[in-house]
């Protein structure tokens, strides 16, 4: 946003906390209204290997066309059908259903290759942040500062700019996790992959679903044959008595909330194989067997009464989080960053009027979608009590078993 004055041309300037998908969405649409932004990443890294599936919904692509950033058509693999198998692998229900299916990595790199390098900032980390009527400052940790009109906190769920604004409100733990692997398509012998490919498939068993979709490559490739398979497997695990152990990595270190691939205990991998030959029908038992480093991500719920407090803002994971069978963590990071652009402009660039605006429809946004990702995750983990594929497994006796 430009405003001209005898004086001087004044263009107003955002802070970004977080490079990931909710920071690149509010980064790239701010500059296409005219704003200077420059966005703050934590991670020293490319951050372009992270991350699975993703359904791609209307906003993702609503944000690109606002933000006049090109592709290459289409965003990703489309399924036309959903397909939910009975535990010998035969077919129960399907259903004509087109969809696209994209990948974390492929909507990370249109946006990042399309945001201007030298207003990217990678290894800086938000430590504090202090607000005038006028403007507000960031600290990092390595003691440098930042100035300008808006901050965003789009720094995820354990978010630093939340923790400061609203303390008391954490993520909590759902009360399952969702293991995850990827296979090559080369990978999957060809029958299986035949039955599993252009389908959303599904199979639901007491206390659990495991769902699979083909996505992108790594490198972004459509091509068939250098796609892969997504696949996602949600199962219950106690978060006093079992919690501590899945989330130790095979290096001893305990991790908050997920288990990067190639990080899992051996004896975690092999017990989450060990269910799978006990309770996936066959298609699942291969894709499951096919994959080399599978993943852990723990389920967790997030909800918030606040998200403008001034010239501060909370977008993405870091104001809500909605279970991941609502397939809409990341457009909601997109519609609350489309709809931020859209009252800067009504408002002027107005930043506190804008705000105040933005904040009441996103966050009954936010609360929607927070409440039906639990009413759809409790539904499907919980119908049978706690109890994980609704018997009495237990983690601790398992290992001991394998010990
Ligand atoms: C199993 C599973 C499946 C999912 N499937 C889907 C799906 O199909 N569709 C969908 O839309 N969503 C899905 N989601 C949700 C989706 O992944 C998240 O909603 C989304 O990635 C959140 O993006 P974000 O940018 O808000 O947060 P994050 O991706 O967590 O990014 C936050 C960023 O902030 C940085 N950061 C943190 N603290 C600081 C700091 N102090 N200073 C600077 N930087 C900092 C971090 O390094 C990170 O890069 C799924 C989630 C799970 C767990």
């Amino acid at each position: 946003m430009m405003t001209q004055t005898k004086e001087h041309v004044y263009q107003a300037k955002a802070i970004v906390i977080g490079g990931s998908l909710a920071g690149l969405f509010t980064g790239i649409l701010l500059h296409s209204i005219g704003w200077q932004v420059d966005i703050y990443e934590r991670s020293p890294h490319n951050l372009s290997s992270r991350g699975g599936g993703i359904v791609l919904q209307p906003e993702i692509v609503a944000a690109f066309h606002q933000a006049n950033v090109t592709y290459e058509a289409p965003l990703g693999v489309v399924a036309n059908e959903r397909l939910y198998l009975k535990p010998d692998g035969s077919i129960a229900q399907r259903m004509a259903m087109r969809q696209t299916l994209t990948s974390w990595n492929l909507l990370y790199g249109i946006m990042r290759r399309h945001f201007p390098n030298n207003h990217y900032h990678s290894d800086k980390t938000l430590a504090k942040f202090e607000q005038t009527d006028d403007q507000v400052t960031a600290t990092f940790t390595d003691g440098t500062q930042a100035t300008a009109d808006l901050l965003i906190g789009a720094d995820g769920a354990d978010s630093t700019v939340r923790q400061q604004l609203l303390p008391s409100y954490q993520p909590i733990y759902a009360g399952y996790i969702a293991y995850r692997g990827l296979v090559n398509e080369p990978d999957l012998p060809q029958e299986t992959a035949a039955l599993l490919t252009k389908r959303f498939a599904f199979q639901q068993f007491p206390n659990s679903h495991i769902l699979q979709y083909v996505i992108p490559g790594e490198d972004e490739s459509l091509v068939p044959g250098q796609r892969r398979f997504n696949w996602v497997w949600y199962v219950n695990y106690d978060e006093v008595t079992e919690l501590p152990e899945l989330l130790t990595d095979k290096t001893g270190r305990q991790r908050d909330a997920s288990v990067p691939p190639g990080l899992m205990a051996l004896a975690i991998e092999q017990q989450m194989r060990d269910y799978a030959s006990q309770m996936l029908a066959p298609p699942f038992q291969t894709l499951v067997q096919a994959t080399r480093e599978p993943f852990v991500q723990t389920i967790r719920d997030l909800g918030i009464p606040q998200m403008a407090f001034g010239r501060v803002a909370l977008v993405g994971d870091a104001a809500f989080i909605p279970r991941p069978h609502t397939a809409a963590g990341v457009s909601k990071g997109a519609a609350n960053a489309l709809s931020l652009v859209e009252a800067l402009v009504n408002y002027n660039h107005n930043v506190r009027q804008a705000l105040e605006i933005w904040e009441t429809d996103q966050l009954r946004l936010g609360m929607h979608l927070w409440r039906r990702g639990q009413e759809l995750g409790d539904r499907s983990q919980f119908t049978h009590g706690k109890e994980r594929f609704g018997t009495q497994n237990k983690v601790s006796e398992r290992l001991q078993h394998l010990r």
